[in-house]
């Protein structure tokens, strides 16, 4: 017999431990919870004294454990069983669920290891092994991908030694097959795991798809004259501070209204080129090029030596990497 069997919570594994236990190990390790479950359950022997507690007194002994949500259902769930059940738990999953803290996963728990019932669970564990077992794609945190997963749970577990077999899939995932180093040589599901066929078995469970960056949109004004073009120094600090760049707006309105104070040029030869994508960590800018010619450039009145220039092929400073490749662009079309 393989799996651990000398946990606090295993022994003498009533209802009222199996609880607690499973509340106290939602996102904790095992070894943090072993002497925060002894002490909790030193103090608070029996549903009742913990109902009857204060909630400072059941906080502080959660002090360190985080995730205080949990110590705070678990206070209120003693008192509803206190109160509406006669301080005994529930038996049935629909009863045990409408107890705060607890879901579905927690209720199959308590069922299986502390009552003595057939039903599933699928903690954290339980989701890794069966999503390389059965190679289940897409994350698990999907609703259509837990449902899929209560449905292989559901049709795997016996009816028969529930309990054995539930924790035995326990620490099945938290001993064999680990989150990052799978031991698939000493796994008795080797055989028949799919994920270990592929030979890549940390593929599963699949990743939490990245959210979407947001996106920046900005217009930079390409204002030739000659062969020259005008670049704006950009502030020092935020984006591609301190380098030089094209002179950016947030709309066609306003980049008209400076290039007008730069000279004259024909609006309708106006050239507005491809957008230009550039990554950035928590945004995606997108560049929206647009090309004027100026007949005659003055300008005086937006010029400052310091933060704006008229450039020809020798750049006055750093510039960043899709300004770069603009300015080659239209080095290229002014040849
Ligand atoms: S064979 Fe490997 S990947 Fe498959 S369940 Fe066992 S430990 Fe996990």
């Amino acid at each position: 017999m393989h799996g651990r069997k000398d946990l606090p919570w295993q022994q003498n594994p009533t209802p009222y431990r199996v609880w607690v236990s499973e509340i106290m190990l939602q996102q904790t390790q095992v070894t943090t919870v072993i002497p925060y479950f002894e002490r909790f359950m030193q103090r608070f022997e029996k549903i009742e004294t913990l109902a009857a507690a204060t909630q400072d007194e059941v906080l502080s002994l959660w002090t360190g454990l985080g995730y205080y949500a949990r110590g705070r259902n678990l206070h209120r769930a003693a008192q509803i069983v206190v109160n509406e059940h006669h301080g005994k738990l529930p038996e049935s999953l629909d009863a045990l669920m409408a107890l705060p803290g607890i879901g579905r996963s927690t209720a199959g728990a308590i069922l299986s290891l502390g009552c003595g019932q057939a039903a599933p669970i699928l903690d954290g564990n339980v989701k890794r092994v069966l999503c390389r077992y059965f190679c289940v794609d897409g994350w698990y945190g999907r609703s259509a991908v837990e449902k899929q997963l209560w449905a292989l749970t559901t049709a795997m577990t016996p009816d028969k030694n529930t309990g054995k077999f539930n924790q035995a899939m326990m620490d099945l995932g938290a001993t064999v097959c680990t989150r990052s180093s799978p031991d698939c040589t000493r796994c008795p599901l080797q055989k028949k795991c799919q994920a270990f066929q592929t030979g890549v078995p940390t593929d599963w469970p699949h990743k939490k798809p990245k959210k979407a960056k947001p996106v920046r949109e900005t217009l930079m004004l390409l204002a030739v004259h000659n062969d020259l073009v005008l670049l704006q120094r950009r502030p020092p600090t935020g984006i591609w501070g301190g380098l030089w760049s094209f002179p950016q707006f947030d709309d066609l309105d306003s980049l008209h209204k400076f290039a007008g104070a730069l000279g004259n040029y024909d609006k309708h030869s106006t050239e507005q080129w491809h957008l230009v994508k550039h990554s950035f960590t928590h945004f995606d800018l997108v560049i929206t090029p647009v090309k004027i010619d100026l007949k005659r450039a003055s300008g005086r009145r937006i010029m400052d030596a310091d933060s704006v220039c008229w450039a020809g092929s020798e750049l006055p400073g750093g510039c960043a990497a899709p300004v770069k490749r603009l300015l080659d662009k239209l080095t290229h079309t002014l040849l």
